[in-house]
């Protein structure tokens, strides 16, 4: 079974925190420049530059990564959750929710910063107005549930860090939460994600959360499967049919 290399937590200027740089389709034509096979693209409570990002990689045909459709959710307990798609018209059904549920009020770019959708071309298509940074009022428990009624994947996103994980905010993995795998932020090693998964056995993911093109792949998975494709994920996070998280890198060490 080959070994493929993915980053499953990339943001773009449409989060009010990514960098300029961080274009739809300059995210996706980075991640093919450093390797990488298969990337989820996760901004904040939003996929509106999803299409961008697909037609970018539509463009760059066999030299680019396949790019999947998530979200960086936020609960009402300020959890961070990753929700990956196999499909962009799941992930829009996901954000209408999401949008429905989001703190009310309006992003104010001074403080929290832009939120640019762009075109594949790179040009502005217009500021998303909605608070993104904000949380919605859904608990993580609602969430996965909601990801799941859609087919898609619940990641517990950036478990080591004290702010805005679960750990972080509820002192714990919930027992019953039915997540498909966790995520180790690069401060940390994804080998020691025991310290913070408490006997649960689940799939360990490290991905860079970029916010700027340098940082794309900086981590990565070293995802076993037949091929890079949704399906195919689902089966190395559930470490079925031969397929598995084989391990992890990080581009500074590799040679
Ligand atoms: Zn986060
Ligand atoms: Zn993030």
């Amino acid at each position: 079974m080959p070994l493929f290399k993915a980053d499953l937590h990339l943001h773009t200027c449409l989060s009010p925190c990514g960098g300029f740089d961080a274009t739809p389709a300059g995210v996706v034509a980075r991640a093919a420049e450093v390797g990488l096979d298969l990337i989820a693209i996760c901004d904040h409570n939003t996929v509106e530059n999803l299409p961008a990002a697909l037609e970018a990689a539509h463009r760059l045909g066999e030299a680019a990564p396949l790019v999947l459709p998530g979200l960086e959710v936020t609960s009402a307990e300020e959890v961070h959750l990753l929700a990956l798609f196999g499909d962009l018209g799941d992930a829009l059904t996901f954000q209408a929710m999401v949008y429905d549920h989001l703190q009310p009020g309006e992003n104010n770019p001074d403080v929290f910063g832009m939120q640019i959708v762009a075109n594949a071309e790179d040009e502005v298509e217009e500021f998303n107005p909605r608070l993104l940074i904000g949380a919605t009022d859904l608990s993580a428990s609602d969430l996965v549930s909601r990801i799941h009624s859609l087919g898609g994947l619940a990641v517990a996103a950036h478990l080591d860090r004290p702010a805005y994980s679960l750990v972080g905010q509820l002192g714990l993995i919930p027992p019953e939460l039915a997540l498909d795998a966790v995520e180790i932020s690069p401060r940390s090693d994804p080998a020691q994600a025991g310290a913070w998964l408490a006997g649960r056995d689940l799939a360990v993911l490290t991905s860079s959360d970029a916010h700027s093109l340098d940082q794309v792949g900086a981590v990565y998975n070293k995802l076993e499967m037949a091929r890079p494709s949704f399906v195919e994920l689902a089966l190395a996070l559930a470490g079925s049919e031969g397929r598995r998280v084989a391990g992890w890198g990080r581009r500074d060490k590799d040679a």
